[in-house]
């Protein structure tokens, strides 16, 4: 078992839990994990060979309830461990997908002694199992919770390993740093060539440099995982809530004539080029005396400054007044594209008055422009996107942490060692960046960490 889980995992029971969504379906899947999963397969598996169940191999027959009789006809497959998801013997029975039949399986199986499992324990015992790493774990929640094919297609990356496989070669040179500095500690007395600080400034940079990279395609990667925020601002009646539907392609936002109605802020989220867009249609940006539509302005103006990009809209056939200034001000203060709306009116904004800021002139109406909005947002998307040869995106918050403070620690080395303070000193700093990267991947694990990965798995993986 990997160092460190021992006393998190010291319980070696066999856990058990239904796999497969809670509902009505063509198959359920339970799963069974620990040392009693042979035992409790003959005790309750029925087949001509269910006293020798081979290796990953499926088996038709009965599984038996209570006083032995038939609960469900099932075919199970046992994993022999290590070679299994967990990397214990593990016991998968695919029953008809049935909510009560699935719980009554789960509940003979707790009797012959397993345990209910918790989330992501499966997972878990895997990790301690040296199976995968810690960010290959996070890899398979992300990937079972992705809602575009890119985002699954990031994560079944970092599933196969790609952060670990970054992440070892640079711990193994500054292991090597670390050494050379140790050994000048040691030897300094006896006079041995003490390795100059220059060179190992040296050594030390490109690690940096690289670790400064995948910080950097944080950026691109949370927009992957999280969704890009786009709030669509304007004040009321400018079309910003027909624009959102025509987004969206959906009619979930209120469209109506009297201003200032669109009181709250409504959000749905869109696949743009595989990267979820999560729109943001808030009350409009109005001076307003009026309670419930202030705290809907409010609201707005918070939306906005979360954003990550705001499309300022407009109304083209009527000019522009001071509320479109404060939206324009407001929205100008992050990313912005200016929409001018319903270009099917005559035109009557001073477009001059816009000083050539990126505008696409649309019509929600008619859909004219809207084409060239959604490329628009696509090119946005893209210019976020790192430029980096291959394709490792940090997307999780942890491991970005892990790797900020990885990249501060080598930064304070280099300095330390720039101006001649005693290899002691340095050596804590790269001793700070090791244990950073350490906890990327999971060779040092803390409680902590593993709440704050497994807390939020479902049951069953
Ligand atoms: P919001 O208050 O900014 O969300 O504006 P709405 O989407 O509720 O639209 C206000 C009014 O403008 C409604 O009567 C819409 O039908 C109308 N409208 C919205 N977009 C267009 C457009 O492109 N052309 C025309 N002619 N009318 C529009």
């Amino acid at each position: 078992m990997r160092e460190g889980l021992h006393k998190i995992l010291s319980d070696d029971e066999t856990i058990v839990a239904i796999s497969t969504p809670l509902g009505h379906g063509g198959i359920g899947v339970v799963r069974i994990s620990g040392g009693e999963c042979r035992k409790i397969a003959r005790q309750l598996f029925r087949s001509p060979r269910s006293s020798r169940l081979e290796h990953r191999t499926a088996e038709v027959g009965s599984w038996l309830g209570r006083n032995g009789t038939e609960i469900d006809a099932v075919v199970v497959t046992l994993f022999h461990g290590p070679r299994s998801y967990t990397g214990e013997d593990v016991l998968e029975i695919s029953a008809h997908g049935n909510p009560v039949v699935l719980r009554e399986i789960v509940e003979t199986i707790r009797l012959a002694g397993a345990r209910l499992a918790g989330p992501g324990e499966f997972t878990l015992r895997a990790v301690a199992h040296g199976k995968m790493d810690l960010a290959q774990a996070e890899a398979v929640r992300e990937f079972i919770e992705a809602q575009t094919e890119l985002q699954a297609k990031t994560a079944l990356r970092q599933i196969e390993g790609s952060l670990a496989k970054r992440i070892h070669p640079i711990k193994q040179k500054l292991v090597d740093v670390v050494a050379h500095l140790e050994a000048g500690i040691d030897f300094a007395e006896d006079d041995a060539d003490v390795p100059a600080n220059a060179a190992s400034i040296d050594s030390i940079s490109p690690l940096r440099t690289q670790l400064e990279s995948l910080k950097e395609s944080f950026g691109y990667g949370k927009i992957l995982a999280l969704g890009f925020r786009l709030a669509i601002l304007g004040k009321p009646n400018v079309g910003k809530s027909s624009l959102f539907n025509r987004l969206v392609a959906a009619d979930r936002a209120i469209v109506t004539d009297v201003p200032g109605t669109t009181r709250d802020v409504v959000t749905e989220t869109v696949n743009l080029g595989g990267i979820p867009l999560r729109l943001a249609d808030t009350a409009g940006i109005r001076d307003t005396i009026d309670a419930v539509e202030s705290i809907g302005v409010t609201r707005t103006l918070e939306t906005a400054s979360d954003a990550d990009l705001a499309l300022i809209v407009l109304d083209g056939s009527a000019p522009l007044d001071a509320d479109d200034r404060r939206a324009l001000e407001s929205g100008g203060r992050i990313p912005h594209v200016v929409v001018i709306n319903k270009n099917d009116l005559p035109l009557n904004i001073d477009l001059d008055a816009l000083n050539g800021k990126h505008r696409v002139s649309v019509s929600a109406t008619t859909g004219q422009g809207l084409e060239e909005l959604q490329s628009i947002l696509g090119a946005f998307l893209l210019s976020r996107k790192p430029d980096v040869t291959d394709d490792l995106i940090l997307t999780n918050a942890r491991q970005y942490e892990a790797v900020v403070a990885a990249v501060a620690a080598l930064a304070a080395a280099e300095e330390a060692l720039a101006k001649q303070v005693p290899h002691e000193m340095v050596l804590l700093d790269l001793y700070r960046a090791l244990t950073a990267l350490n906890e990327l991947t999971g060779e040092v694990v803390t409680e902590d960490i593993l709440d704050r990965i497994f807390s939020t798995f479902c049951i069953g993986k």
